[in-house]
């Protein structure tokens, strides 16, 4: 059987939220599990296993919780990459479409060192904007993109063909 299918009973589709037409996944009752939590990072933390991870950066919000946990995983520091106004400068700030409107993600302006290898981690890649601008940020910190990894990947949303480079996205579920 697929290994999977534990983690992937734990994720809650709820629709028409956070507004009509659009099926919300949600991670919290995955997050409250223990075995399910654990298996998880396991699950998320194996493809990077040996690649010399030094850094993971994780999206807020719950790309922290995901990444937090990663992190000790593969022994490698966490670097919260916030929504503005949030953390103190000095910092490097970069903007992003959403549907409506725009967002930034930001990041102390020594979060990461000059060639320091990093792993971007987030909940859901859905359009593929929050990641792009996570790399961008990565990049403008001169650190070295080993990938990203997220839990859930939207393939109809197309977020992965807005990923370019040689850094692999890995993600455990599509829906
Ligand atoms: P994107 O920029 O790829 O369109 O959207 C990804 C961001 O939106 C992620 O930070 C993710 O947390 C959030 N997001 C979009 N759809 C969902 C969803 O169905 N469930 C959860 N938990 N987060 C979502």
């Amino acid at each position: 059987t697929d290994p999977l299918l534990p983690i992937q009973r734990l994720i809650r589709s709820v629709a028409d939220f956070p507004k009509p037409g659009v099926t919300f996944r949600d991670v919290t009752p995955l997050l409250a599990d223990a075995g399910g939590f654990a298996r998880c990072i396991d699950a998320l933390a194996e493809p990077w296993q040996g690649s010399g991870v030094q850094a993971v950066c994780g999206i807020e919000s719950r790309g922290f919780i995901f990444g937090a946990a990663l992190a000790q995983k593969l022994h490698a520091g966490f670097v919260p990459l916030r929504k503005p106004g949030k953390l103190p400068p000095p910092l490097v700030t970069v903007e992003y479409e959403l549907e409506y409107g725009r967002d930034a993600l930001q990041a102390r302006s020594d979060a990461l060192k000059p060639g320091e290898r990093t792993l971007i981690v987030d909940d859901v890649l859905a359009t593929g904007g929050t990641l792009a601008a996570a790399r961008e940020l990565v990049e403008r910190l001169d650190a070295v993109l080993v990938g990203a990894s997220v839990l859930i990947e939207l393939p109809a949303l197309g977020g992965r063909s807005r990923w370019s480079g040689e850094a692999p996205v890995h993600s455990l579920l599509r829906y």
